[in-house]
């Protein structure tokens, strides 16, 4: 766990990070009515950059859509996204890599269960990256809670309600001993973590549940996936059963929280050799410059970076 930074916006102000507070009657809190993204930003002395900016906005947008919170798309351009961004992380000096949660909340007072031009509060705060999984090789567990489906309360939208499915799933992995846990859908096949996209590798071939697989179209698991074809490493995004992970050569997870982190156990079975593998290791290294904003290879390069 983190503590934020003590500067935070809020409304149309940065206050103190006590300063922030919703009031018990909105829909945020009623609800769960809010949807958000977390954004990496590298700190580097003096210079502070922040890692696809553009496409944590876009997707912000799209959870908005998807859920009918009309306001935001009215009221912030990237524009100002980015400008807040700028002030925001300024203010707090940060003196090592931060993460930035950026979120929508529709604070109208009791107004029932709807959405459609329902006031919105924009927050933004600051915290330590600090990862949430281990990054040495973790141990996962296949969740007896499903994945919630696209017909339900979609997972490509990042709303805050959604995530008592992850902590659902979560909590049972931890108590049982593991890491984290793996969401299945309704037929058995793998979406993805609580708070991360899922990889294998089966020779040289690196596979993830395609994008209407019920998960979050996660922006390291793009980023993975450009790396790993300019690599030359032949990629799929297909229906993934849980038993061609544990027959996997290496498995590994992806997500900003999370970052490029191999996987070496699942439901007991020892993945690969039990040790975290070269592709993974391979693809770590080249998301870690990616984030930095070096170019290791024809993808990654400055147009994924803003200097803030
Ligand atoms: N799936 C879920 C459910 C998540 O919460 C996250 C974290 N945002 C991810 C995947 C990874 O997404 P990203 O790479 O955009 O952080």
């Amino acid at each position: 766990m983190a503590d934020p930074y003590p500067r935070v916006f809020f409304g149309d102000q940065i206050v103190d990070v006590d300063q922030a507070r919703l009031s018990v009657a909105t829909s945020a809190v009623l609800y769960g009515l809010s949807v958000y993204t977390v954004f990496p930003v590298q700190v580097d002395g003096e210079r502070r950059t922040a890692f696809r900016l553009a496409d944590h906005y876009q997707r912000l947008l799209e959870s908005c859509k998807i859920i009918g919170i009309d306001r935001f798309a009215q009221e912030w351009t990237f524009e100002r996204f980015e400008a807040l961004a700028r002030i925001l992380v300024a203010e707090n000096a940060p003196e090592t890599d931060v993460f930035v949660r950026v979120s929508v909340h529709v604070d109208e007072l009791v107004p029932g269960t709807r959405v459609r031009g329902l006031p919105v509060t924009v927050s933004m705060f600051v915290y330590d990256a600090v990862p949430i999984v281990p990054q040495d090789g973790m141990r996962l567990k296949t969740s007896q809670w499903r994945r919630i489906p696209d017909g339900a309360i979609p997972s490509r939208a990042k709303v805050n309600g959604a995530y008592v499915n992850s902590v659902l799933a979560k909590q049972d992995a931890i108590d049982a001993g593991y890491d984290d846990a793996i969401f299945l859908d309704g037929a058995g096949h793998v979406c993805e973590l609580s708070a991360a996209n899922i990889f294998l590798v089966r020779g040289d071939t690196v596979i993830t549940p395609d994008v209407a697989s019920d998960i979050l179209d996660g922006i390291n698991r793009r980023t993975v996936l450009a790396l790993a074809e300019a690599e030359g490493l032949p990629v799929a995004e297909r229906a993934v059963d849980l038993t061609e992970l544990y027959i996997a050569d290496e498995v590994f997870v992806t997500g900003t929280s999370a970052g490029v982190a191999p996987v070496v156990e699942v439901d007991g079975r020892v993945i690969g050799d039990g040790e975290p593998g070269p592709v993974a290791a391979r693809l770590r290294e080249l998301h870690a410059a990616a984030l930095r904003g070096e170019s290791t290879s024809r993808v990654g390069a400055a147009d994924w970076i803003t200097e803030l």
